[in-house]
């Protein structure tokens, strides 16, 4: 069991108040905060390791580069990658899913070629197709979504032709939880020859991610949803497609040689990594997983699992409540409506009480349209929450509830 109240420590936030009460936060999902450790780290990078990295010879250079480097095989590590060269720093998952798209549809798609996506993709992982599909006339097939939030295989089998190239999907729904049975997803693609891109911004910070195991082709997420950094993420591909992808960035570092008459490209990672990259970043990035491993990734999510348990619970027996997201597997994400209460007076009032929730359609326009709603009120719980903040979120929605209905 992970001791709460000492890990609450580790994050000085969390001893905040908002409006005289004590900071509930609830919005995990979007950003996660950070631990002590992870902020130390940067301010001990900026005051005694900060030198621009690569080709410098001199000792802070050098130090820096190390530093930078040995982050890059933290996170090899961290999700079992086969070499620490098949792990690109980006700025997040957004800029990795737009690197992939772009490069991916200059290699290796034509006119006519199609794409397989899902109903429940965060915007991240529907714009840089569309943006592609407008420049390369190739087409989006959708894999639709269940009542109880989980993506019908069924139609995913169905969806595969001999145009389709690729799968982007991911791995767990940011809005409904629903951790996606990417091992099966994985295995027909391969069947079909297509190779495979997870979004995992909302799966590496709850679950264990072996991508060797998985056999992905690609795996993207970012540091902040995992008590890192924001402005830092990650794309892993494996050796053999990231070598057959274009560059996505031209300028420094990236290159082996330039002359006007032609350049040549620099190796794997370096390739995709134009210009200074976020040194300072990776290194706290690096901390924020030594972090999560000392505390153990399935004991966080046996604690997370506990607190969604919990919170659906009390959450149904607390009034007219509609759960958005109803799958056999799902993250710690309680996405619902209560009543005609609109999600951003929801949010507004739960604001008032301290406790931070997201209200909206999260990114994800598409599946807000399936759902046939505006938006949700989402309270996501990280490895930092506790059984007594869910009693005050619903002790707070009781008391919202009572103001609505009085009125
Ligand atoms: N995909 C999913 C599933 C997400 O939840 C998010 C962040 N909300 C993203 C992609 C985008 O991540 P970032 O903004 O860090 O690039």
């Amino acid at each position: 069991m992970l001791d709460i109240p000492i890990i609450r420590q580790d994050f000085p936030i969390l001893g905040h108040k908002v409006y005289d009460k004590p900071l509930v936060y609830f919005d995990n999902a979007a950003t996660t905060q950070k631990p002590r450790v992870v902020v130390e780290k940067i301010r001990d990078a900026y005051y005694n390791v900060n030198a621009n990295i690569h080709r410098g010879v001199h000792f802070l250079s050098q130090a820096a580069t190390e530093a930078h480097e040995e982050a890059r095989q933290t996170v090899q590590q961290f999700i079992h990658a086969r070499s620490a060269h098949e792990i690109i720093f980006t700025r997040g998952t957004t800029e990795a899913v737009n690197l992939i798209a772009s490069g991916f549809a200059d290699a290796f798609m034509s006119p006519g070629d199609e794409v397989i996506l899902s109903a429940m993709e965060h915007h991240s992982n529907i714009v840089p197709w569309q943006l592609q599909a407008a420049r390369k006339d190739i087409a989006l097939r959708v894999v639709p979504v269940n009542e109880r939030g989980e993506l019908c295989m069924e139609s995913y089998r169905d969806l595969f032709s001999e145009r389709t190239k690729l799968v982007a999907l991911t791995h767990v729904s940011n809005v409904l939880g629903t951790i996606n049975p990417v091992e099966e997803i994985i295995r027909i693609a391969h069947r079909h020859q297509v190779p495979v891109m997870l979004d995992g911004a909302q799966a590496v910070p709850h679950v264990q991610v072996d991508v060797q195991a998985l056999d992905a082709e690609f795996y993207v997420f970012s540091a902040h949803k995992i008590y890192g950094p924001t402005g830092i993420g990650v794309l892993y591909g494996k050796e053999e497609w990231l070598e057959k992808l274009p560059p996505y960035q031209g300028g420094g570092e990236m290159i082996a040689t330039v002359a006007f008459e032609k350049t040549v490209f620099n190796e794997l990672p370096f390739k995709f990594e134009a210009g200074t990259p976020d040194y300072i970043g990776s290194t706290a990035f690096a901390e924020a997983l030594r972090y999560v491993e000392g505390l153990g990734i399935e004991r966080i999510a046996a604690h997370e699992q506990e607190l969604l348990r919990y919170a659906t619970e009390r959450i149904q027996a607390a009034g007219p409540v509609r759960i958005f997201g109803q799958a056999a597997h799902k993250s710690s994400v309680l996405s619902f409506l209560m009543g005609d209460i609109h999600p951003y007076d929801m949010g507004m009032l739960l604001d008032r009480l301290g406790i931070a929730v997201r209200s909206g359609h999260h990114c994800a326009q598409p599946l807000m349209k399936r759902l046939g709603i505006e938006g949700t009120v989402r309270a996501s719980f990280a490895l930092y929450n506790t059984k007594e903040e869910i009693d005050t979120l619903i002790a707070g929605l009781e008391q919202i509830q009572t103001m609505f209905l009085k009125k």
